[in-house]
């Protein structure tokens, strides 16, 4: 699929390229006795621009030869053949090549430089988006921490319990987002390396809830898995992180008083996890977007996150042959789907 998409975005721009030409020349048989031909060449170079700006140099050069030979086989005297009657012809090709090279190259180069803009834009909302994660939850630390070494404050048990325990929890949560971030780096870099062996979802969804218990506090959690389920072969440390990031945005992003559900279905070739909250819902258009690597959906940027966790579990469900999606009514909650192979 990926490897169509990137096919058709390499041969559009050439497709487009042979359409305008087409048009123009079109264009040129009707008005080639009113206006002299030399100006029909004009609007073959409108059409380079254009190509050059939107698809940059490579398909702008490759328009600019067609428009010569089309311009002289159809529209230069005699008509139907490659032959020129003039030879001011020649001199009319040649300045329009190089006009059609020098502009390809100009309008490359602004397009690039527009491009890498938006990167470093791009990058810059990106590091201070990290940053800003990372510097909550050290804020946090270091308050906590310099309130239990400030002699003068006098702090009863009961204070000095709360102090450690915030200090003890933001370490975890700035633990997570350093492990997140370099989960992600592997991903890209393709050193992910899953070595999968036979487990109980069972064994795997107990270990996720026991790792969030301090998130799931009092939280009401139903589970249903059936009995006697097949075993599947997955690499557990990473499920645990894939199911870890789900299950702890469905207690995120739902109200304290609402139950997170975990339903295990095993269908004829693959074993299928519900995690249904009764939270906030994703809108329609964001349904896609939110695996996107550090996308967060707007209404919920007063809640802490950095918008990696759902990217490295889609990562790493489909690098076992499995598949995530998820399923969302605004404002009643919503519930993410993750299927993986039996075999
Ligand atoms: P984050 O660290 O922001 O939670 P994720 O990659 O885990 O990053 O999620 C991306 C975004 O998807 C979140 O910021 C949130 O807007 C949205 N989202 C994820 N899970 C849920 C959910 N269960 N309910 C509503 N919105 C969700």
């Amino acid at each position: 699929m990926e490897f169509l998409q990137s096919k058709r975005n390499t041969i559009l721009p050439y497709i487009i390229s042979c359409g305008l030409i087409f048009l123009t020349t079109l264009f040129g048989e009707l008005v080639k006795n009113k206006i002299g031909p030399t100006n029909i060449v004009m609007f073959y170079l409108l059409a380079v621009v254009f190509i050059a700006i939107r698809w940059g140099k490579g398909p702008a050069i490759t328009t600019s030869i067609i428009s010569v030979l089309v311009f002289d086989f159809f529209l230069v005297p005699p008509y139907l053949t490659l032959s020129v009657a003039h030879i001011e012809y020649i001199f009319t090709f040649a300045a329009f090549l190089t006009v059609g090279i020098v502009v390809s190259t100009f309008a490359s180069k602004v397009r690039e430089q527009i491009m890498q803009h938006q990167t470093e834009k791009l990058h810059s909302a990106l590091l201070n988006s990290i940053s800003h994660d990372l510097k909550t939850p050290l804020v946090s630390i270091t308050g906590a921490l310099t309130a239990l070494l400030d002699k003068k404050s006098n702090l009863d048990a009961q204070h000095i319990k709360e102090l450690l325990e915030t200090a003890r929890g933001e370490s975890s949560r700035l633990n997570r987002i350093v492990n997140n971030l370099l989960d992600m780096t592997k991903m890209e870099s393709g050193v992910l390396r899953i070595s999968s062996k036979p487990c109980d979802l069972r064994d795997l969804i107990g270990a996720c809830l026991e790792q969030l218990k301090e998130r799931i506090g009092s939280r009401e959690i139903k589970i249903e898995i059936p009995k006697d389920s097949p075993e599947i072969c997955v690499d557990f440390p990473f499920m645990l992180k894939a199911l870890f990031n789900i299950i702890d945005n469905a207690l995120k992003y739902s109200p304290d008083g609402s139950p997170v559900e975990i339903h295990v279905n095993f269908l004829q070739h693959k074993a299928q996890v519900k995690i249904r909250d009764y939270g906030i819902g994703i809108p329609g258009e964001d349904l896609k977007r939110i695996f996107e690597k550090f996308y967060r959906i707007e209404r919920s940027q007063n809640i802490s996150g950095t918008g990696l966790g759902l990217c490295i579990s889609k990562g790493i469900i489909e690098a076992h042959s499995g598949r995530i999606f998820v399923e969302s009514v605004l404002d009643k909650g919503s519930t993410f789907i993750v299927e993986l192979p039996l075999e």
